[in-house]
């Protein structure tokens, strides 16, 4: 019988500071991948967000999203293109810490994209991105 007893004593899995291990490098990695509002910002208590992308030529809406961005929500300020270029992007992560930085709560702006065009790699893929920033600040 002592061999049964051996067998029933071996662990299947992984062991419990293996487990841990694992636990403890997801925290981690969570942590580094969710940068919210609140964590770069902690004075804003929301942002909204109106984008509206037009296409280079003709002018027409190519998409219409508002976005809105709560406290301990993950702080989203990329755009991607929808056209052909593929991965053109538009980032208002620099526009937001201006405004920020001169507590300004309201910001109009256009952005186009420059990423090289599908049709012609000479020229840049020129959508515009049409944008709105709201900041509602903490405390308000
Ligand atoms: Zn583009």
């Amino acid at each position: 019988m002592p061999t049964n007893y051996r067998k029933r004593r071996r662990p299947h899995g992984p062991s419990k500071s293996e487990l841990r291990a694992a636990r403890n490098e997801r925290a981690g990695l969570q942590k580094e991948r969710a940068d919210t509002l609140s964590q770069r910002f902690p004075q804003v208590g929301r942002i909204e967000l109106d984008l509206r992308l037009e296409a280079p030529i003709g002018g027409a809406t190519l998409d219409h999203v508002q976005r809105v961005i709560d406290a301990e929500g993950p702080l989203d300020l990329q755009v991607s293109c929808p056209s052909s270029c593929h991965n053109g992007r538009f980032s208002l992560l620099e526009t937001v810490e201006d405004l920020l930085n001169s507590s300004k709560e309201k910001f109009q702006g256009m952005a186009t994209c420059q990423m090289a065009s599908y049709a012609d790699p000479r020229t840049p893929c020129g959508t515009k991105l049409f944008y709105q920033i709201s900041i509602q600040y903490k405390g308000e």
